[in-house]
């Protein structure tokens, strides 16, 4: 058996799925002609409380093109220091925007108003101008944590009061969403901006929507042009969104049960150290310090287990819908021995 706890990202369409991706109908998207496109664009937007959507081919490039419209250069933005904006966009915000980055420390990646006001910079020529903050939603390094709308509305009223915009890269949000219980709908208007994946928990092959109002996501769809993400037929791939969406929401509560049973089975070892709060469908478990990150990953990875190495002691794993409770079963029963 392989299990796979690598990231949400491995998950392989499911039959229904492909079905609909084989029923799409199509147009070229580039001509805004593909109605399944446009009417996965729509759908999200309508979900969020906002005016219009860009399909894209990933979430970076949903990321970067809202900073790219939100910024000018020389702007600062401000971040979690574990943001993926920063951490794993290859330094983009510095190449495709030319904007500096202020990166603050938040708790498990999540950032307040009190912490943002305090990093604004003064206006003078001495400083970038801060322009633009990022929130990440569920957060990624921050083991899957995630805010209320309670958290973002102060940080929305300081935007506000200090004229920044605010984007969301919520490429997780329906992890936090199903926790939460907060309505999608009540997000659009406490966001310039709001970048979903669908290629995450939600199991599609590929894709992220960029969300905003109808001028950012003209300016949005240029940008997209520039950096080669304008696709033709891509109803296909827009169909396995829709399919997620209607189908993949309902069941991303499953993951985090099963996030929280391999969590109980990593705690009650004696050569784990630490582990995160499991929130959502993250865990991330530091081991003693006389294991490595790097066997322990080898041997689970011997009986088909897989997942990541993150730094020398600490593991993560990530559930999602190729995980089924007989996996869990299985990887806890291994996990186990590993670990006795
Ligand atoms: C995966 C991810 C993205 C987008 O990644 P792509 O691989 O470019 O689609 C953005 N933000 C977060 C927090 C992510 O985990």
């Amino acid at each position: 058996m392989i299990v796979d706890f690598r990231s949400d990202t491995v998950t392989q369409p499911t039959p229904g799925m492909l079905n609909a991706m084989f029923e799409a109908k199509t147009g070229d998207d580039v001509y805004h002609e593909d109605e399944t496109v446009n009417a996965l664009e729509e759908k999200l937007a309508n979900m969020f409380g906002m005016q219009a959507g860009l399909f894209c081919p990933s979430g970076t490039m949903t990321n970067q093109i809202a900073i790219k419209c939100l910024t000018h250069p020389l702007d600062e933005v401000i971040c979690d220091l574990s943001s993926h904006v920063y951490q794993y966009e290859g330094g983009g915000i510095a190449f495709n925007s030319g904007a500096s980055v202020r990166t603050l420390k938040g708790d498990r990646g999540r950032l307040t108003a009190e912490l943002i006001e305090a990093n604004i910079n003064p206006h003078n020529i001495h400083h970038p101008e801060t322009r633009l903050v990022v929130l990440e939603n569920t957060s990624n390094r921050g083991g899957g944590s995630f805010y209320t709308l309670d958290d973002i509305e102060p940080i929305y009223h300081l935007c506000q009061l200090k004229k920044l915009s605010l984007h969301l890269d919520g490429a997780r949000i329906f992890n936090a969403l199903a926790e939460t219980g907060d309505h999608a709908k009540n997000y659009g208007h406490l966001f310039d901006s709001i970048s979903v994946c669908l290629s995450k928990g939600l199991g599609a092959p590929v894709g992220s929507v960029l969300l905003g109002s109808i001028d950012m996501i003209q300016k949005a769809r240029r940008i997209r042009k520039v950096l080669g993400g304008g696709m033709r037929q891509a109803g296909y791939l827009a169909a396995a969104g829709i399919y997620a969406l209607d189908n993949h929401i309902k069941r991303l509560k499953d993951d985090h049960k099963h996030a929280r049973m391999i969590a109980e089975t990593l705690r009650s070892s004696a050569s784990v150290q630490n582990i995160l709060p499991v929130d959502t469908n993250i865990v991330i478990a530091e081991l003693d310090r006389h294991i490595s990150a790097e066997s322990f990953v080898d041997h689970l990875a011997d009986h088909g287990i897989k997942c990541a190495a993150f730094g020398n002691h600490m593991v993560r794993f990530v559930t999602h819908l190729g995980i089924d409770e007989n996996m869990i079963d299985y990887a806890v029963t291994w996990i186990k021995k590993e670990l006795h």
